[in-house]
């Protein structure tokens, strides 16, 4: 693949953004003859980097959503080449081939500052309902699970609020290693990780996701407004840059809800995050557990 010099990066990435934003993903690329250089510069002005048709646009335009986040620079030929796991159709070995995908991963600087191990994510693999945080913490990364310290406890007991059990839903964060002293993931590294986030959502389909904290939401619609803004009405989503290989999956409801460490500092916000949880139940036709189970 041939070195491309940022400006020429960013006017691909721009038009690979705006056919995403149309809904369409599958794209080719014509050999180039002369020079790689020039043949990518036609590209930009030409239609050489062009969808693969037919295209109902009706139909990519009523795919589009309504808050999809954008394809970050640095992997648009992650979109323009089919991921590995579009071509097997069991959940499982999809997520075993993303995993793979993943690797020892140094994409991003937090795997140098500290992380004992990747934390790719846990549960059924074709969960109806996905829970999405922002990155593990300090037992996460020591037990390479995510939520499964205190905030992990809550969770699983909010879960089970909601008549399901753990290994019903998948649980994963934005990014995959453990940010240092817990800060808050950065930018680039949440733009770096998330396309295998986005991935995972892909393969799994789930029919509601629920996004846990200001992070997590913000990383997952591309929009910066405060929990109070963000909570209490479902998004339409579609993981950017990644594609089903199920034409009848048509992206999932998201929804907005605390963080669990955050219910623990601040309890009184349960309520509030109780009442996020029975929209999901609604939409998802879920019943609390009886007293006795
Ligand atoms: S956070 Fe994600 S992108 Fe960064 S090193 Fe870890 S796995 Fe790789």
């Amino acid at each position: 693949m041939p070195t491309l010099d940022p400006l020429m990066r960013r006017a691909i990435a721009e038009r690979v953004r705006f056919y995403n934003e149309l809904g369409i993903y599958d794209f080719y690329r014509r050999e180039a003859r002369v020079s790689e250089q020039d043949t990518v510069l036609s590209a930009i002005h030409s239609d050489a980097l062009v969808p693969t048709l037919p295209i109902e646009l009706d139909t990519m335009l009523a795919k589009k959503s309504a808050a999809a986040p954008k394809t970050p620079e640095g992997n648009i030929f992650e979109v323009i080449t089919p991921n590995p796991e579009q071509r097997v159709s069991d959940p499982i070995a999809a997520l075993k081939l993303i995993r793979e995908d993943l690797g020892d991963c140094t994409r991003c600087k937090l795997h140098k500052q500290g992380r004992k191990q990747i934390v790719f994510g846990v549960g059924n693999p074709r969960a109806e309902l996905m829970f999405v945080g922002e990155g593990p913490g300090a037992d996460e990364d020591a037990q390479g699970e995510p939520f499964v310290g205190r905030a992990g406890q809550l969770l699983n007991n909010m879960i089970k609020a909601m008549g399901l059990r753990r290994e019903d839903v998948y649980i994963a964060n934005v990014v995959k290693c453990r940010p240092p002293g817990n800060r808050t993931p950065e930018r680039d590294e949440c733009d770096t990780c998330s396309p295998f986030l986005m991935r995972q959502i892909a393969v799994i389909k789930p029919k509601v996701i629920v996004a846990l904290g200001a992070v997590a939401a913000k990383n997952l619609l591309a929009i910066n407004a405060p929990m109070s803004e963000l909570r209490g009405r479902f998004y339409d989503f579609t993981p950017s840059g990644a594609r089903s290989n199920d034409p009848n999956w048509q992206g999932a409801k998201l929804a907005v809800t605390y963080h669990p460490a955050f219910l623990l500092r601040d309890p009184r916000q349960k309520g509030e995050a109780w009442k996020d949880l029975q929209m999901v139940m609604k939409y998802l036709e879920l019943k609390p557990p009886q007293k006795s189970e």
